[in-house]
């Protein structure tokens, strides 16, 4: 079977325009930021409906300048999800704030609205929800507790640009949100990240101190303690030409992962993604779950689909509450804290669902596993 194609978990879709306008940029003599990065903004503002959007070097420099933007107090609290990559959680770490889990729901994979309202408390100010794999929050019900109890709402949408919730994308439902053009997202500039807020004070804000907390890109009027979080003219143009396909390519990631669904759905211990009804889930991630109903253990199961050519992974394989730097910040947290989280982290697989998979793909995931 090696002779097969390797079918990759991801594969960024990068064409001849990308190629173009990156060398239009190269020629142009403004290769840092400038007037592509804010071309990029107002593009991905349009997109997301907000007010405003700023280019960052990454969805990580998002998610910490968004947190520095709120200007909470140190140990102050912000409640989030175990099941993640660990930059949502570190930034909350990073930026002196509390770090609080809560448990997710066990169809969605998403942070549990009945987990969070629990661990609110007096410091508590802010929720920081992740879109996970590509699925929305779910925002409806954090809208009515972040009002009910006077908390900030974060979103870490670096999985999720161009999903939604009833035609209300992501992005726009938050305060602030965090996006990611990392190589491997839906749509990507190798890095670069972006937040999306309609309060133009956070956008100034984050503008300032993702240069230094200079008011504009070349004064040396410093108005605050800063970095250097810019994104380049370089990233922004592929950027925006990968705007420019962003239907056609979350479309194909779509139209794959329902394909997958309806085969794998009959798979005795198989359990494919679940979409609440009025929710567009993106598919950055296709995350199955096998349980113990199916024949082979999840991690034999991998280890098969590897052996055969298709890169299949665990995101995540450790819940964030037990990465070993917590304890030595002075967190107790242990085995046991959340166990829906915990039995995601046994249970979940996700499969290659990206743009550039040919049905003949899809054909070949399905039958492997029917045949494991
Ligand atoms: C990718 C990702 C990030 C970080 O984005 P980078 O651009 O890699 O820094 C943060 N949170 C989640 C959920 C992600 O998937």
């Amino acid at each position: 079977m090696s002779h097969r194609r390797h079918i990759p978990i991801a594969h960024p879709a990068i064409g001849k325009e990308e190629i173009r306008a990156v060398t239009r940029v190269l020629c142009s003599g403004q290769i840092a930021q400038g007037p592509m990065v804010a071309a990029l903004e107002k593009k991905f503002a349009q997109l997301c409906g907000t007010k405003f959007a700023v280019a960052l070097s990454s969805g990580t420099a998002a998610l910490d300048l968004g947190l520095k933007g709120l200007n909470l107090c140190p140990q102050d609290e912000v409640i989030t999800t175990p099941l993640s990559f660990a930059a949502t959680a570190n930034m909350i770490l990073l930026q002196g704030y509390r770090l609080v889990f809560a448990d997710i729901n066990q169809q969605t994979f998403n942070l549990d609205p009945d987990a969070v309202e629990k661990k609110i408390s007096k410091k508590t100010k802010a929720i920081l929800p992740v879109d996970l794999y590509g699925l929305p929050f779910d925002f409806p019900r954090f809208k009515t507790i972040a009002k009910k109890h006077h908390l900030l709402i974060i979103e870490d949408a670096c999985q999720a640009v161009g999903a939604a919730i009833m035609n209300k994308k992501t992005g726009s439902l938050a305060t602030m949100s965090a996006f990611s053009l990392y190589a491997s997202k839906n749509i990507t500039a190798g890095e670069g990240g972006l937040i999306t807020t309609n309060q133009q004070k956070l956008a100034q804000k984050v503008k300032e101190l993702r240069q230094h907390g200079q008011t504009g890109a070349s004064s040396y009027d410093y108005r605050q303690l800063g970095y250097n979080f810019k994104m380049t003219d370089i990233q922004a143009a592929i950027a925006l030409e990968q705007l420019r396909k962003i239907k056609t390519l979350t479309r194909k990631r779509i139209r794959n992962a329902q394909f997958l669904s309806q085969h794998l759905a009959k798979i005795p211990g198989i359990i494919p993604p679940f979409v609440p009804k009025g929710f567009t889930h993106v598919f950055h991630l296709f995350t199955i779950r096998v349980t113990a109903k199916f024949r082979l253990s999840r991690d034999q199961l991998l280890e098969y689909l590897q052996q055969n050519g298709i890169d299949v992974r665990v995101y995540y394989p450790q819940p964030l509450h037990l990465v070993p730097y917590l304890k030595k910040m002075g967190y107790n947290y242990k085995k046991g804290d959340f166990p829906v989280a915990e039995k995601a982290c046994q249970e979940i697989l996700s499969l290659p669902v990206h743009p550039l998979l040919k049905k003949m793909d899809l054909k070949r995931i399905i039958k492997a596993i029917k045949e494991a």
